[in-house]
């Protein structure tokens, strides 16, 4: 495995692969890699003839009050990592180069970026929209992966290829979770003992909604309640940042759960502020393409 600093770089072999007829696939991470990432990096090596992993901590994508300084940073347990799933490139790019003085173009995709994390993130999502416009231009994917946990930047990303007709397959990943169920991410340490404890309910909250809805329940506000009401008992730490039921494609509020339906969250807990999602509705969730 390569680690692959320059852009420009990067954008020639990769141009080269793909003259040669290869297959490239992304995998566009931010570090401190965990189980869910790695099991981007193995879909990747099964779907691509050659697979290139960006880590890059992408200052556009975090507000001024948020963790950009202290992101948790391991480049060379990352590299170890990435290089034991298969990577044949680990691009890490230094901020001023995928961001230069003059840089002033920026994606933005406002219907799907302005609800639920976009409320409290304003800019967000324009960030993530724009690094990952600039990665496909780099990397020339013919695929990249992105979990589901960011099922809004799933979304966004998906109506920004579609929109500017990029020739790349978004797959979409499965959340991968630790036993207790708590959604894996490179964010889970900052939660203090306590906090981790009571994490694994904010998916157990989840769960009983969706429970509720295979019972029979198709009130969104009445299932909304249920799961807050779990949490107010066994996520006592936790502070609500949003809960939606929401059409999985538009992200627009349901009152009406029928047969596609997500639940998406963030709470805060501590400093972390935890994310999670799940489908309500039995069989409403095809394994490949969800949207
Ligand atoms: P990040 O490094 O947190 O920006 O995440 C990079 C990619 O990994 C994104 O597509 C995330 O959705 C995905 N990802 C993060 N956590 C998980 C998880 N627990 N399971 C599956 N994919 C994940």
């Amino acid at each position: 495995m390569q680690i692959v600093t320059e852009p420009k770089t990067l954008q020639q072999t990769c141009l080269r692969w793909r003259a040669d007829g290869l297959r490239i696939a992304l995998v566009p991470t931010m570090g401190y890699y965990h189980a869910g990432h790695e099991s981007l990096m193995r879909a990747a090596r099964e779907a691509g003839d050659k697979v290139v992993v960006s880590l890059f901590v992408n200052p556009a994508q975090f507000g001024p009050a948020e963790d950009l300084a202290s992101y948790p940073r391991d480049l060379e347990r990352d590299a170890a990592t990435a290089k034991e799933a298969g990577a044949d490139i680990l691009f890490v790019p230094r901020p001023d180069d995928m961001y230069p003085e003059a840089f002033g173009t920026w994606v933005d995709v406002p219907d799907l970026s302005s609800h639920l994390c976009g409320q409290s993130r304003p800019g967000h999502f324009r960030g993530v929209a724009t690094v990952v416009a600039k990665l496909f231009m780099l990397a020339q994917p013919a695929c990249a992966f992105f979990g589901m946990k960011d099922w809004q930047q799933l979304a966004v990303l998906r109506r920004m290829a579609a929109d500017l007709n990029i020739p790349c397959e978004l797959v979409a990943c499965p959340i991968v979770r630790e036993a207790d169920g708590l959604a894996m991410s490179s964010r889970n340490i900052y939660l203090s003992v306590e906090e981790r404890a009571q994490a694994p309910h904010l998916y157990k909250g989840l769960q009983a909604g969706r429970e509720l809805v295979l019972r029979g329940e198709t009130n969104a506000e009445a299932v909304a309640r249920a799961i807050r009401d779990y949490w107010r008992a066994h996520l006592p730490l936790g502070v609500e940042d949003y809960l939606s039921i929401v059409d999985p494609a538009t992200l627009q509020p349901l009152t009406h759960i029928g047969l596609k339906a997500l639940a998406a969250c963030a709470v805060r807990l501590g400093k972390a502020r935890l994310i999670d999602n799940i489908f309500l509705a039995e069989g409403a969730r095809p394994a490949a393409d969800p949207l």
